[in-house]
């Protein structure tokens, strides 16, 4: 396995490079590669920056130039369901792109001569994520975020779900948008800005992939407000421990055969 890590924010990416053993970087297409070991694994980190198109960049830069064989993304993302809380985590199992609409040519969200709409993501990737999360909940939470921190976001007892996520080039900021986009997306728990160009590069490329996402806003009139502070003292630690659980996890399996 050789592990491509995507993170959109500088803040969620930084924990990881620092805890790589060896790490060497390599600029390419205006990006940096970290490549070395990270919990044993043979990895490359890397920022793609917000955005599909800066996603679908750097996945398919992680896969044909960096030989990728699997590739996960971590990062924030908005609520796409009442359900779904801040300080929850997502973990995608498929992707669309809500902004993508060529009706009436094709039918709204699917991606035109793909026949698709939703792309999927790996089920063994997800359950192995959804793992990840579960042991950073029960083992890492407590000690990991800030008491002040769990208090200011309202973080009581997170959950984790697996469902619809969708990207799209917008922050999402409007209750209305994201009421329209629940109606119209059975199933969703997130919107984001990215997920879903990794994943259909991912598809296209015949590489498994794994979105994993903390919930950082509601995608209503609040979410911008303190979002950077959320970033830096929530999601960025749990980005890094569940990318450590589920390292020391794939690295205990392929030991395992
Ligand atoms: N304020 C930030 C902008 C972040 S854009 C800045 O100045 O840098 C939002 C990032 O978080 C994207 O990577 C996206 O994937 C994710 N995200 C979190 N909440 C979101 C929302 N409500 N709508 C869309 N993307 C969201």
């Amino acid at each position: 396995m050789r592990l491509g890590i995507i993170s959109a924010l500088y803040e969620e990416q930084q924990g990881l490079v620092e805890a790589m053993q060896g790490p060497y970087k390599l600029i390419h297409g205006q990006r940096e590669y970290w490549v070395g070991k990270l919990f044993e694994i043979d990895a490359v980190c890397v920022l793609s920056r917000i955005g599909k198109v800066a996603a679908a960049m750097t996945a398919t830069t992680l896969v044909e130039k960096f030989g990728v064989t699997h590739i996960l993304f971590t990062g924030v993302a908005g609520a796409g369901d009442k359900t779904v809380q801040v300080g929850d985590i997502v973990v995608a199992e498929s992707l669309v792109q809500h902004d993508m609409d060529a009706s009436p040519l094709f039918p709204r969200f699917e991606v035109p001569l793909t026949g698709l709409s939703h792309f999927p993501a790996d089920h063994r990737l997800g359950t192995r994520l959804a793992d990840a999360a579960q042991a950073f909940l029960d083992r890492d939470f407590e000690e990991a975020i800030d008491a002040r921190e769990k208090t200011v976001f309202g973080l009581v007892q997170p959950r984790i779900h697996r469902g619809l996520v969708a990207s799209g080039d917008q922050f999402v900021n409007d209750a209305s948008h994201i009421n329209s986009l629940n109606d119209a997306l059975p199933g969703l728990v997130a919107v984001e800005m990215e997920g879903a160009a990794v994943a259909q590069v991912c598809y296209e490329l015949g590489v498994p992939c794994g979105v994993v996402r903390t919930i950082s806003d509601n995608a209503n009139e609040n979410a911008a407000t303190d979002f950077m502070r959320f970033v830096k003292s929530v999601a960025a630690r749990y980005a890094f421990h569940i990318v450590r659980r589920f390292c020391l996890q794939a690295d205990k399996v392929s030991s395992e055969g």
